[in-house]
């Protein structure tokens, strides 16, 4: 089920809800019922569904204990509504403060990933996005394994009109990353984006590329890119990730698709890691900020 699916189905159960004679534990069950069902349908985490029940069911109790629907049948509504809008949001937000990156210091950010997710097409959408902000911004092209991948960033970066670095002759992509961030930084760029390699699976050669690359560049913020239409396989892939390249934001790109989404929803929080992009599309400019309160409201429309 693709994204915008989910969001019309727990409208649906939503609205369904709001018309009930009495809010007992038979609307409550069925209206979870209905929640879970969605979620699960969009690759949402299993224990993640079982949780968001718990809780909910937790919280309208302990509101219910206290007397905070004062007896009236509508504020009943609004306490369950309002605890299933909540855990929304808590499935989304680990609660950590993603990196900043701030004027005048070289924030060097490093994109990891699996082939195919999107990395480099992210690295530009980033690079676009914060020169558009008024840091000088430049991509390093260390992905030494895929043939093709410097003509590809070469391509993106002068379209886009972002600075880059990348050799067509040296293999080592630790020593392309080490020289290309330290040409940056001499130059005084305020974000410097290492692209690194990918791997059609998860190995631990490519593990150890990234521990290699990120001790010699030091990044301000390692970024995991991850394909919305992963599915179930997203938490032990962002978890392989995290143990090797400990990455602090999570950007999921292709949102735009058929998705399903939910896969990648679920590596915030098999990680507790916040995302801080959509990749809404093949454009350069098809980058969107991402913010948990927003993207839940805007799902359920
Ligand atoms: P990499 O191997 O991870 O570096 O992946 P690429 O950046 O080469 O992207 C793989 C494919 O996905 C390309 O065809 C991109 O145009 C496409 N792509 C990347 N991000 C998005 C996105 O947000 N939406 C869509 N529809 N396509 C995307």
């Amino acid at each position: 089920m693709v994204l915008a699916d989910l969001g019309r189905k727990l409208n649906s159960a939503l609205s369904q809800f709001s018309r009930v004679p009495s809010v007992d534990q038979e609307a409550l069950d069925a209206l979870l019922k209905e929640i879970c069902a969605a979620l699960l349908e969009s690759d949402v985490n299993v224990k993640l569904v079982s949780s968001l029940r718990q809780k909910v069911k937790a919280k309208v109790k302990a509101a219910l204990d206290t007397g905070a629907d004062k007896g009236r049948e509508g504020q009943r509504k609004n306490i369950v509504q309002k605890a299933i809008f909540d855990e929304l949001v808590h499935l989304v937000d680990p609660g950590v403060e993603p990196y900043k990156p701030r004027k005048g210091y070289p924030n060097v950010i490093m994109a990891v990933g699996l082939q195919g997710n999107g990395k480099t097409t992210t690295c530009t959408k980033l690079a676009v996005h914060y020169q558009k902000r008024g840091f000088k911004s430049c991509i390093v092209c260390a992905d030494t394994f895929r043939a093709g991948a410097f003509d590809q960033t070469r391509q993106s970066a002068t379209k886009a009109k972002v600075a880059y670095f990348g050799s067509y002759t040296e293999t080592d992509p630790v020593s392309i990353a080490a020289q290309g961030v330290e040409k940056f930084k001499k130059e005084r760029f305020d974000v410097i984006i290492v692209d690194t390699s990918g791997r059609h699976k998860q190995e631990s050669e490519l593990f150890q590329e990234m521990v290699q690359i990120s001790e010699a560049v030091k990044p301000d913020m390692t970024v995991l890119v991850l394909d919305a239409s992963i599915g179930q396989a997203a938490e032990a892939q962002s978890r392989a990730f995290k143990d090797s390249a400990d990455f602090g934001a999570i950007i999921v790109t292709k949102m735009d698709g058929h998705a399903k989404g939910g896969g990648a929803i679920s590596a915030v929080a098999a990680t507790k890691t916040p995302i801080i992009f959509l990749g809404v599309g093949e454009h350069l400019a098809d980058l969107d900020k991402f913010a948990p309160q927003p993207f839940i409201s805007k799902l359920l429309g």
